[in-house]
């Protein structure tokens, strides 16, 4: 089941883009530009399959080019359509001036199957399509550099990459024509973990500030709480265990495409996700409650509700019975514009999409900044940073005449390496980006969410850049 959509993506996009323009006093006409995407290649190309050729159909978008490379996933869905793909390129525009990684906007969609569909296939459609976009300069390392989005991972961006470099033998940079790749392709480590990272650190951020907390009638911190996650697929998988293995959160209940799971205890999400793969689903799970309406537990009481899987999720149909006091967006655009509104009424707080779930792309720029450097993270200083910290902490036990508490040694000996330096980089992101976001909210008496907190701030970024800096 499917709940009533009351507008299209698109539309809500627009409109909570405009309700933002409309408390800024941008240059005359500038709004219109933000607006609308520059681009969108259409494509339609034959595979043959099973002895048959079979027709797919494809899109890419760029929002916005005041920055390149434009940056942003590559859906595989069967729903997926041209509206889709730019109203999901306009918030990576958004999204990408929030959290300061310098890219444009885009975003492209494959609408198929890929359950429908064998390995060996998937990689003929995946490496046809690549060619269809690299014909049209739809993907680059320096004017479009796709990524990994629902329906597609590392297997697809490793068949993109490798299609891409036997395309352009002399491109030293090929590699960095798409990021999400694995780490032996020259990925970079915590990739694949990145946005469901990103979700917890926007939480943690959230939850060290007493006002914004009092404001979604919530106390304390993240220990205990109440969360329902819908979509336990990359990000929401992710999100959902480092909540609980490392923030003490009790994930009440979870959402998946056949029915839901509910645990007043708390449902333990790497066995959940063990048996999603073994069994398809989630019915038949044991020691939880199984609802086969699974949509109704997104009106669960709860203290945090993580919409993790498509757009369109909470709308004025069910907004009204949501009990969540905070929402945060780790999918894009699941909440719609009418149902925002209304959750805004009911006094929620809404984290926005283009916050939350922003680590996957800032983690797909350090994999891109890696892949044009041809060296990997820590590389030149992870020694040197070893040595040293060895000579201080031998210093400090003999000053102290006694050995350092184990935490501390374990904490001073951290290694630079690759994996830390990514969740170090990425926590400095969000942590940033949320001073910026709460600056706005709580600074301006006519701002009365976080979303269009996120939104003048990112609009402010992207239309200085396009004002003073940008050609046409
Ligand atoms: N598809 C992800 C998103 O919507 C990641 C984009 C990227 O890494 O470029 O943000």
């Amino acid at each position: 089941m499917s709940p009533a959509k009351t507008s299209t993506f698109l539309s809500s996009v627009e409109s909570m883009l405009n309700r933002a323009m409309g408390l800024m006093d941008l240059p005359p006409g500038l709004g219109e530009v933000l607006q609308q995407c520059r681009a969108v290649y259409q494509m339609r190309f034959p595979v043959k399959i099973a002895g048959k050729w079979q027709v797919f159909e494809g899109w890419r978008a760029n929002h916005s080019e005041h920055l390149l490379p434009t940056k942003g996933g590559i859906r595989y869905a069967p729903e997926v359509d041209q509206e889709e793909v730019e109203a999901l390129a306009t918030l990576m525009t958004f999204k990408c001036a929030v959290v300061d990684v310098p890219f444009g906007g885009a975003k492209g969609g494959l609408k198929i199957d890929p359950r429908k569909y064998e390995r060996h296939q998937m990689e003929r459609i995946t490496r046809r399509f690549t060619l269809e976009l690299d014909k049209r300069g739809f993907i680059s390392p320096s004017q479009n550099v796709p990524a990994p989005d629902m329906g597609t991972g590392a297997r697809e961006m490793a068949w993109m990459a490798d299609t891409y470099r036997t395309l352009h033998p002399d491109d030293i940079d090929a590699i960095a024509c798409i990021t999400g790749k694995p780490p032996q392709m020259g990925g970079i480590r915590g990739r694949v973990q990145a946005t469901g990272r990103g979700v917890q650190y926007a939480l943690r951020e959230f939850f060290c500030h007493p006002e914004d907390i009092e404001a979604a009638g919530l106390e304390g911190g993240l220990a205990g709480k109440r969360v329902v996650v819908q979509g336990l697929g990359n990000v929401g998988f992710h999100a959902a265990k480092f909540l609980e293995e490392e923030d003490g959160s009790r994930i009440v209940a979870i959402i998946e495409r056949d029915g839901a799971l509910r645990s007043s205890a708390g449902l333990p999400v790497k066995e959940v996700r063990k048996y999603i793969v073994a069994n398809g689903g989630v019915k038949g799970f044991p020691g939880a409650e199984y609802l086969a309406e699974g949509l109704t537990a997104l009106e669960d009481q709860c203290d945090i509700l993580v919409p993790a899987a498509l757009e369109g999720q909470i709308t004025t149909e069910n907004a009204s019975r949501i009990e969540a006091k905070l929402i945060a967006e780790a999918a894009n655009g699941p909440v719609t514009a009418e149902a925002d509104a209304m959750l805004l009424e009911a006094g929620k707080v809404i984290l926005p999409d283009m916050y939350v779930n922003a680590g996957g792309v800032t983690v797909s720029y350090f994999e891109w900044t890696k892949n044009l450097a041809h060296m990997r993270f820590g590389r030149m200083g992870r020694r040197l940073m070893q040595m040293r910290s060895e000579a201080a902490l031998e210093l400090l036990e003999t000053v102290l005449e006694r050995q350092v508490p184990e935490g501390f040694s374990k904490a001073f000996r951290q290694e630079a390496d690759e994996r830390n330096l990514v969740l170090s980089g990425l926590e400095d992101t969000m942590r940033e980006a949320y001073e910026g976001i709460r600056a706005v909210w709580h600074a301006r008496d006519d701002v009365p969410d976080l979303r269009t907190a996120a939104y003048i701030l990112a609009i402010g970024k992207v239309a200085h850049h396009h004002h003073e800096y940008s050609l046409a």
